[in-house]
């Protein structure tokens, strides 16, 4: 680390495509530490002893709730980083290979524990989003094996889901309905692209998949936001995310990689129109295969999907079953 480098903290406005960037050099100030040291174990400096699990505030992170103020510039817009970056720590077992090897209580904890962070945020001026993803596998970039997902509430909403809200909007204006409730009874209906129901989730891999092996999960019932799920629906969740994350786990002869992320409707204001969901993206389009975000994803920003939906379905959902009959 350079000693007088500055820290950079800030949003950056694209004009062109409308979005917000956040931009920190936080991490060039992170000290040297073993390779080996592992921060989320019991008994690190911020972990300590006797839990199930921790959230804790992300030591390097792209939003504060005291950030500096941004860089001033002549053309473009900047705007401060304010917000809350956390890591949700979900187990002490540092070799526990992915979450779906937990039991049911101990996933229904994790969530309960989340749903509570998000309570207590709400109640923040500066929170507009609760951001709750997990990233898994060194394909995607995780250095920290240790069993954990990560949560950013930012100070706006982020581009996607305002693309999901725009569309929702409209489609609740034109047919005064719900499109998730829709697209659920359709997969329903169709059921080629279902992967497994409970209680009151169903999860599917949508008709319109960008990834090879992507998983929506939906509740049931019309809700917009954790914070508004039952004790009930909570726990059959977490049975849910164990089935499909072992499906998607033994699918190939390693772990899949993958992404797994949490819509939902911007902390304050009125989203009736909007349904809650989980993303999961599983990287892999075979043995061994990755697929890339690369010119046509990433340039043009158009997926391409080199298989049939309806047969990666079959196969995942052949993978599911297995797991859900040891459960
Ligand atoms: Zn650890
Ligand atoms: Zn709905
Ligand atoms: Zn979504």
């Amino acid at each position: 680390m350079n000693k007088d480098a500055k820290l950079v903290m800030e949003l950056r406005w694209d004009p062109t495509l409308g979005e917000w960037v956040m931009v920190s050099n936080i991490r060039s100030f992170r000290p040297w530490q073993p390779t080996s040291f592992c921060p989320f174990c019991p008994g690190a400096p911020e972990t300590g002893y006797g839990w199930k699990a921790l959230i804790l505030e992300n030591r390097y992170p792209m939003l504060s709730y005291s950030p500096p103020e941004p860089q001033k510039h002549r053309f473009y817009k900047t705007s401060k980083s304010l917000g809350r970056c956390f890591v949700v720590v979900e187990t002490p077992q540092h070799d526990l290979e992915d979450i779906c090897d937990l039991p049911v209580e101990d996933i229904a904890y994790v969530i309960n524990m989340v749903k509570e962070k998000q309570e207590e945020i709400s109640k923040e001026d500066y929170a507009v989003y609760f951001l709750w993803f997990r990233n898994k596998g060194k394909e995607i970039g995780v250095s920290l094996t240790h069993p954990h997902s990560q949560i950013y509430v930012t100070p706006f909403i982020p581009t996607r889901i305002e693309r999901e809200l725009k569309n929702a909007e409209e489609f609740w204006n034109e047919n005064k309905e719900c499109l998730f409730c829709k697209i659920m009874e359709v997969e329903v209906e169709d059921r080629v692209r279902l992967l497994y129901a409970t209680e009151n989730w169903v999860s599917f891999l949508p008709f319109y998949a960008h990834w090879p092996f992507e998983i929506h999960t939906y509740p049931k019932r019309h809700v917009q936001l954790l914070t508004q799920l039952t004790e009930i629906e909570i726990h059959d969740l977490a049975k849910m995310l164990k089935i499909v994350l072992c499906g998607l786990k033994i699918l190939f002869s390693k772990p899949s990689p993958y992404i797994m992320v949490l819509h939902q409707a911007p902390l304050k204001g009125d989203y009736r129109y909007y349904h809650m969901h989980i993303e999961i993206y599983g990287i892999l389009r075979d043995e061994g295969k990755l697929k890339y975000a690369a010119g046509v994803e990433t340039g043009g920003g158009n997926f391409t999907y080199d298989a049939v939906p309806e047969e990666n379905a079959s196969r995942l959902r052949e993978k599911i079953l297995q797991c859900s009959l040891q459960q």
